[in-house]
């Protein structure tokens, strides 16, 4: 029989699949988790308080990390141009938007050490996501939307009814963001990230400062940099 993996990034939907999944008696070898290194602290935190549950039920626990540190990747790497096969420039710079190296390499390890143990992989995406199912890969499974219809506020409502909810600097993640990914995720909205200047000031720096290295601004037409020419783009610290 098929070893079965409970894929988890520690977000809402992925920990309401792994209750749904316990909760309902489904069978459950392994929890694996890629860490990228820039997840909020509140991710780590809620995966550290779900680890003695795991072993409580007899599931094993795997980490997975990128090869190279994402900041490295974002800023150190050397970058080849494909045309010409030179170095053209240093660091991928900015994850997200339509280039998302980072969940490139994501996607690649956890596909590969599925295939590695021929094992079923439960994937949480919810049942209002659909855009997000796979591309019809035969060994994973998305019972939150297949088996149990749940939209992501049902994940959220039972996350936060199990306990699970990603206090970061006085407040729910999911309060003041839409999506809990990598703090640097390109993909924030203003909103989220005008969210994040108020409520969660230590990330916000460290936007700032990321976008000063990378040398680019993170929202198109918008700076974080306190200080930056702003006669052509509005400051999001305003
Ligand atoms: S969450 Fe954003 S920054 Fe993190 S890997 Fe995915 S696209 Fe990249």
């Amino acid at each position: 029989m098929s070893a079965s993996i409970a894929s988890v990034s520690w977000g809402k939907d992925s920990m309401a699949m792994l209750w749904m999944l316990i909760d309902s008696g489904t069978p459950v070898d392994e929890v694996i988790f890629f860490d990228t290194g820039m997840e909020f602290d509140a991710i780590y935190r809620e995966r550290d308080r779900m680890l003695p549950v795991l072993a409580e039920h007899g599931i094993r626990y795997t980490e997975l990390r990128p090869k190279n540190p994402m900041w490295w990747n974002m800023l150190c790497r050397p970058v080849k141009s494909r045309k010409t096969g030179e170095v053209h420039k240093t660091g991928y710079g900015w994850c997200g938007g339509a280039c998302r190296w980072g969940t490139t390499e994501k996607t690649r390890a956890l596909d590969r050490y599925a295939k590695e143990r021929n094992a079923v992989v439960y994937v949480g995406i919810a049942a209002d996501e659909t855009e997000r199912l796979g591309k019809g890969e035969p060994w994973k499974r998305y019972p939150l939307a297949e088996r149990w219809g749940m939209s992501e506020s049902d994940c959220l409502a039972l996350c936060y009814r199990k306990g699970n909810e990603w206090v970061e600097g006085g407040v729910r993640l999911y309060d003041v963001l839409d999506r809990v990914s990598c703090w640097c995720c390109r993909n924030k909205n203003m909103r989220e990230l005008s969210a994040m200047r108020k409520n969660l000031p230590n990330y916000f720096e460290r936007l700032v400062a990321l976008e000063r290295a990378i040398g680019e601004p993170m929202k198109k037409n918008h700076v974080l940099c306190p200080g930056q020419n702003t006669t052509e783009t509005e400051r999001i610290t305003k």
